[in-house]
């Protein structure tokens, strides 16, 4: 059995932090790849070893004196090694990054920094072999992921390797040139990991644990989700639940390997299992609940619509037009109405009025601004009869009207616009009939 464990910033924050981790590691033998990210925050108001690197670089970009911002970070990591009583020293390593950093070697290459000297210092901590994910970890010259060269490359080096420190978060384009994920992607450093290697199991620590079943800012202490499907957890993760970078789930997903996200801080939580499928029965009949504001609708009306072919297609040129991605379209007889983000939309308004006008003269089109979107997830949904009646009477108990009700066809979902001054209200009121007063 062979498991692969990534540890987020916060789990690798100071000594304290890298101990709960050894402890983590050394207590189950399967452990055996660990893919680290840089250290994060000590405390509130602390900045991230990455944010560091980011904004020393700016100042060596700029040809500024950036000596002592790179100092600072070379201390984060003296604390460490001195609390572990490491014999290690970045002296090396330092003077290098410096060097590249004159260079210009590029703001990819200053943040990876960050997961590669903490990944130095792990190694030695746990006497596990190194590997530089530069070398095994593939880019495209464009900055995307080559999913399937880092496949091959981590198979050949990982295939007999001792228990190893793959740091997370970057790679390289062929001609050595680094390359980084977008933030939080050590997650994704982690799966790749795991798929190559046909881990049984992929963990990824964090600071909570597991998935809740609504954002803990609206309700309070919501209960934890035991078991998510990957489909499930992608309608949440749209809406704005995080825990996991959003990528990191397809290459373990090619695999059907679950993901088992922990808590450093709680070891003994059993945490969020993420699975491809499981007959394992979800505690209530919803899994989750998610949810954005910012949203805006344009309510397109015209008599005969229905019988108009090609109708649909035309309105939904418009938004490729004016390059606007839309969220939800729920229709009538006559009427069709297409949910965008605010933000996106709001330039472009008067432009898509009239391409509206111009492409399917309806009768009218209507604007309404600041609606939030809620998505009720779960597939205990598709066996239960009457979720649709439990959602609304909530909600119509909570004096929240309902602007648009929208369930997916795979019955996994359903999705609901209120405005977003009913946003908070509307979810506890949905969280409340399902969790607490689970019939
Ligand atoms: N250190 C990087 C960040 O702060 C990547 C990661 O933690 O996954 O975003």
């Amino acid at each position: 059995m062979k498991k692969v464990v990534k540890f987020g910033g916060s789990s690798l924050a100071n000594a304290t932090q890298f101990q709960k981790v050894g402890e983590i590691i050394k207590s189950d033998v399967s452990r055996y790849f660990v893919v680290p990210s840089a250290p994060g925050k000590r405390y509130d108001g602390d900045t991230k070893v990455t944010d560091m690197l980011y904004s020393c670089y700016r100042t060596a970009e700029k040809g500024g004196d950036f000596g002592g911002q790179l100092e600072a970070i070379q201390e984060r990591y003296n604390e460490i090694i001195r609390g572990l009583s490491l014999s290690l020293s970045l002296d090396g390593e330092f003077k290098e990054i410096e060097k590249n950093f004159q260079a210009k070697a590029g703001k990819d290459y200053a943040a990876s920094r960050g997961e590669y000297l903490n990944g130095k210092v792990m190694a030695a901590y746990l006497g596990y072999d190194f590997v530089d994910a530069a070398e095994v970890v593939r880019f495209y010259p464009d900055g995307s992921l080559d999913g399937e060269t880092t496949n091959q490359l981590l198979k050949e080096r990982l295939q007999d390797a001792p228990p190893s420190v793959i740091p997370g978060f970057y790679g390289a384009e062929e001609d050595g040139t680094v390359r980084t994920f977008s933030r939080g992607g050590s997650d994704i450093t982690g799966s790749l990991v795991a798929r190559a290697i046909l881990a049984d199991m992929y963990e990824n620590w964090t600071d909570v644990s597991g998935f809740l079943v609504a954002d803990p800012r609206i309700v309070k202490n919501p209960e934890t989700i035991e078991t998510i499907t990957y489909r499930e957890l992608r309608e949440l993760a749209y809406m704005g639940a995080t825990v996991l970078h959003e990528d990191a789930i397809f290459p373990v997903r090619k695999e059907g390997i679950p993901i088992n996200i922990r808590n450093t801080n709680r070891p003994q939580d059993a945490g969020t299992l993420i699975v491809e499928s499981t007959c394992r029965k979800p505690r209530y009949t919803i899994t989750g609940i998610a949810g954005k504001k910012g949203f805006c609708s344009i309510n397109i009306e015209k008599s005969m619509m229905n019988s108009e072919i090609g109708f649909g297609r035309r309105v939904l040129q418009v938004f490729e037009d004016q390059g606007i991605s839309f969220e939800h379209m729920p229709s009538g007889i006559d009427t069709m109405t297409i949910y965008v983000h605010q933000d996106e939309f709001e330039d472009k308004e008067q432009q898509v009025i009239a391409g509206i006008h111009r492409l399917v003269q309806p009768d009218f089109v209507e604007l309404e601004s600041d609606l939030a979107l809620i998505a009720v997830v779960g597939r205990g949904m598709r066996s239960t009869r009457g979720t649709a009646g439990r959602i609304f009477s909530a909600l119509a108990h909570a004096s929240v009207n309902v602007k648009m009700i929208d369930q997916g066809s795979s019955e996994l979902n359903i999705i609901i616009g209120v405005a977003n001054r009913d946003f908070e209200a509307a979810v506890k009121a949905i969280y409340s009939i399902f969790v607490e007063t689970q019939i």
